[in-house]
């Protein structure tokens, strides 16, 4: 009899490495370029947007839930030919003219040129308390955990776009939301601080670090702070704390070194090219200025793109040799 957990190994033309915005656009244009091509993706397509609650900033959508921007994305580009899999990517190397990709699952998948789409995960407070109550209290997803907390006081804690939008967000539910940040000016756009400066149920907390997360052993009670300029360590009572402290690029996936930022992000060139031949980067794993779905779709289509100029130049020298 046949195992059902049976190792696959597959070969496809492109294989791209991660389902958020610019691999599932990336997958689109390689699959209107006719190419045998799939997306490996560890949970549902989306990536960070299909964990955000309002997107209103992606041109021709005013307001869209992110959830539904990311299937939108997803069902656009299997409609072309995509083929999605949920695969969690363990490795990626290169093996003569194959580039490839190894999963936890066993199964590789072949190909002559691989997209990395791989994004990032949010980086830890690494204070007491935090892994302890994660999962009871402690999250890093407004929009999957919100509603758990359901009139009860909400600390986030940064003072970037994520802090502050879904800090935001969180008022749907919370009585309050304290946002705690370390310094005493906000990174997010203006328009996102001013939407939360005018909400009456946000209070922000300036110049302030969480020393701790306290709780009851089954969940959070309260936060242990500290202000930054004079030392003063308070108590703060919350039933729930969502850290949004920014993403740690998820760029420790190839066997060989890639050319990296000083934060580890991925450098490409203009076509999205990393410092190895025929693996091409997109969307926030890359190293650039700005991450927002704008520019992640318009890497995936450049790195579409150019994997399909890398791999028509490989099959005509295959011919011409
Ligand atoms: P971010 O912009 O890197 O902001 C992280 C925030 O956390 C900063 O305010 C930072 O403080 C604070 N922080 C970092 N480490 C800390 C620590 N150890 N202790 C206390 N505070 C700490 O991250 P993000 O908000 O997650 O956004 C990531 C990217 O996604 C950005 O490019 C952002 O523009 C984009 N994004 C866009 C949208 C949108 O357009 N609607 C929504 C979400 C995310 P400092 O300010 O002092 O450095």
């Amino acid at each position: 009899m046949r195992s059902l957990n049976m190792v696959e190994e597959k070969r496809y033309d492109i294989v791209i490495v991660g389902g958020g915005p610019g691999g599932l656009c990336a997958g689109l244009y390689c699959a209107r370029a006719r190419r045998k091509v799939v997306c490996l993706e560890k949970y549902l397509p989306g990536g960070q947007i299909a964990i955000t609650g309002e997107v209103e900033d992606y041109p021709g959508f005013e307001h869209i839930q992110g959830a539904e921007l990311a299937m939108k994305f997803a069902e656009h580009a299997k409609k072309f030919g995509l083929e999605i899999r949920m695969e969690e990517v363990a490795e990626v190397y290169v093996d003569g003219e194959d580039r490839v990709a190894r999963c936890e699952s066993g199964n590789v998948y072949r190909a002559g040129a691989i997209i990395l789409s791989t994004g990032g995960s949010p980086v830890k407070m690494n204070v007491p308390g935090e892994q302890e109550y994660s999962g009871k209290g402690v999250s890093y997803c407004a929009i999957c955990d919100g509603s758990f907390f359901k009139d009860q006081v909400i600390a986030v804690v940064g003072g970037g776009d994520a802090a502050v939008e879904e800090g935001t967000f969180l008022t749907k539910f919370a009585s309050k939301v304290y946002i705690i940040h370390r310094r005493d000016q906000l990174r997010a756009q203006k328009i996102i601080q001013q939407r939360a400066f005018d909400n009456p149920k946000i209070e922000f907390i300036w110049d302030t670090v969480v020393e701790s997360i306290n709780g009851d052993g089954n969940r959070v009670t309260d936060l242990t702070l500290k202000n930054v300029k004079t030392d003063k360590k308070s108590t703060l009572k919350a039933g729930a704390v969502f850290p949004y402290l920014g993403f740690r690029p998820n760029s420790d996936i190839t066997r060989e070194e890639l050319k990296k930022d000083q934060e580890g992000h991925i450098i490409t060139d203009s076509r999205m090219e990393t410092s190895i031949k025929g693996i091409f980067a997109c969307g926030d794993v890359r190293s650039q200025l700005v991450r927002q779905v704008t520019n992640a779709v318009g890497d995936g289509t450049t790195a579409a793109v150019a994997a399909e100029k890398y791999l028509e130049e490989l099959e005509y020298r295959r011919k011409t040799t």
